[in-house]
């Protein structure tokens, strides 16, 4: 009898440790033990942080947005993404040629209109550990480093372009930035009239083909295989190109110059073993990418390739931080499958906010006027839009916006014509710094707040 009142005791005490077990469990399952109700959500505290400012990230940031959660954009050192690099983006529904910078600026534009809150820093670090996970943003005009905290994190990092790793292309004695490139759109106007190689066969290199051919006057490209990768519908046409040469089965096997420039490729063919010197001024790398994730290094599950693995949909390994385009898609890497996955980003991210019990009207104490944040901090500089009425200068293009940046030291100003460079530097009586750059040019709009910062340094 004692025994059987013993097993009784047992299997009572093992089922109602069993029952307690699956009712913790599922209680931390449905609410994943977080609520929104027991954190303090300052003005550091998002409801939603995006990191990447590509199709994927501003995708999120316009639903995030529209649905009043006020999210934050950290745009990192690309306002745009890897896309804006692209002359032609052809398969944007609605778009039958549009440049990729053109449509960036749309897309960021559109996520601004909707009240998404998009920062020029990047993030130096994340810690998943404890939730509102915490973040390290640095801004990319000041250096300055802050702590924000996410309630919801979408990762949108994108991804990195891949190098050869030969002799000559990067480190000191590599040519990376004196004739080596990855951004055809931004470096292509040094090799008007003259040569240049391409490397790779995916859609990139034909792009890119198409749109060095118009400025160079030989463009080489330098595939790999026997066959392209590319199925870009402009391929026939690049290819036709009497400036355009194909060099199937090549390989670059060093990038040798005169110390300050690029002057030939030594190049092999793969099936013959056959070696020699291409003659080249420039030599753009059109050979992929790789997923933006090292600084995620242990706090999120990425495969063996760096890319983030998903849980169900965009979900990571770490409830409430989703992933969305290449930065978790070693497949389909297209504007509009990131895109996709940013709407899918947000909409989950929505359902998480909502479980642990965040109500929108009580997140983001940020300011709606960001006018208000820069007046506060004295060492950053106030961008006026429309410009400050006494330094107004006249504007002969009037479809062009004059901006001015308005600092302690003078004025930096955005100038649309030579007269008005002219005038504004005979009037300074001091030594100027002056930014040129093509409103379809995102990466020479990126130099914009550095030259306001070297302005304001050197005064
Ligand atoms: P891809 O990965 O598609 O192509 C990379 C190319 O580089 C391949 O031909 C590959 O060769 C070659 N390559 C890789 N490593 C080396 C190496 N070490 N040496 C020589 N060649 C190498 O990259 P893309 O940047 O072209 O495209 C990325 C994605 O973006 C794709 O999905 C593409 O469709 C899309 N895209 C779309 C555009 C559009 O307008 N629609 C424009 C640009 C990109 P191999 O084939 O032998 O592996």
């Amino acid at each position: 009898m004692a025994v059987n009142f013993k097993l009784i005791g047992t299997t009572l005490v093992l089922a109602v440790g069993a029952f307690i077990g699956r009712g913790w469990r599922k209680e931390k399952v449905s609410a994943m033990g977080l609520s929104a109700k027991d954190i303090v959500i300052d003005k550091d505290t998002y409801s939603g942080v995006i990191i990447g400012g590509g199709p994927a990230g501003l995708t999120s940031a316009i639903y995030l947005a529209q649905a009043q959660y006020k999210p934050l954009l950290v745009e990192g050192k690309t306002p745009g993404g890897a896309l804006t690099q692209s002359h032609a983006v052809h398969n944007w529904p609605g778009e039958k040629n549009i440049s990729g910078a053109k449509l960036m600026e749309q897309i960021r534009d559109h996520a601004l209109h909707t009240g998404a809150k998009i920062e020029s820093e990047e993030v130096v670090s994340v810690d998943f550990s404890a939730w509102p996970y915490k973040l390290t943003v640095k801004s990319i005009l000041s250096g300055k480093e802050r702590g924000i905290k996410a309630l919801a994190c979408i990762v949108a990092t994108g991804s990195i372009p891949n190098f050869l790793g030969v002799p000559g292309e990067r480190g000191d004695d590599g040519y990376f930035g004196r004739g080596v490139s990855t951004c055809a759109v931004c470096d292509g106007i040094f090799y008007r009239g003259k040569i240049v190689a391409i490397v790779g066969g995916g859609d990139s290199a034909i792009v890119e083909a198409g749109y060095l051919s118009s400025l160079a006057k030989e463009v080489h490209i330098l595939v790999r295989k026997e066959a392209f990768r590319a199925a870009n519908g402009v391929k026939d046409r690049v290819l036709t190109l009497p400036n355009v040469k194909v060099h199937f089965n090549t390989e670059v096997q060093e990038i040798v110059g005169d110390g300050k420039k690029v002057t030939h490729a030594k190049i092999v063919n793969n099936k013959t073993n056959e070696e020699s010197d291409l003659p080249i001024d420039g030599l753009f790398l059109a050979i992929g990418s790789h997923p933006n994730t090292a600084f995620f290094a242990g706090q999120i599950e990425c495969d063996q390739n760096g890319y983030i693995i998903l849980k169900k949909d965009q979900q990571t390994s770490k409830d409430g931080v989703f992933a969305a385009g290449d930065v978790a898609d070693p497949i389909y890497k297209q504007a509009i499958t990131s895109a996709g996955d940013g709407c899918r980003a947000a909409l989950q991210a929505m359902e998480f906010l909502q479980k642990v019990g965040f109500v929108q009207e009580k997140g983001n104490l940020v300011p709606e006027d960001e006018k208000t944040i820069k007046a506060e901090d004295k060492t950053e500089t106030v961008i006026v839009n429309p410009p400050v009425a006494e330094k107004k200068i006249p504007q002969e293009e009037p479809e062009q916006k004059l901006v001015m940046a308005k600092d302690t030291d003078g004025t930096v100003i955005t100038i649309s014509s030579s007269d008005q460079l002219e005038k504004a530097l005979k009037e300074s009586g001091r030594p100027a710094v002056v930014d040129f750059y093509a409103t379809w040019c995102m990466p020479c709009k990126m130099m914009h707040p550095i030259y306001e910062a070297l302005a304001k340094t050197f005064s």
